[in-house]
């Protein structure tokens, strides 16, 4: 079997950016976009660019 070559699914790929960047679990960069749902209406969050892997996170969260 070959062995795939994980990467520690930690999750940390945001730590340290101070940036503002996020990124999904594609590796892309997110794209802030504001979200126009009835539960938060103009509410801004980023999602991954393709909506692959769908990755989202609401912006100004901080962990
Ligand atoms: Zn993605």
């Amino acid at each position: 079997m070959a062995s795939t070559s994980r990467r520690s699914t930690s999750g940390s790929y945001s730590s340290g950016n101070v940036t503002g960047e996020h990124f999904c679990k594609c590796g892309l960069r997110a794209l802030l976009q504001v979200s126009n749902s009835i539960a938060n209406p103009g509410r801004k969050y980023y999602a991954c660019p393709v909506r692959r892997c769908g990755w989202f996170r609401w912006a100004g969260q901080t962990f």
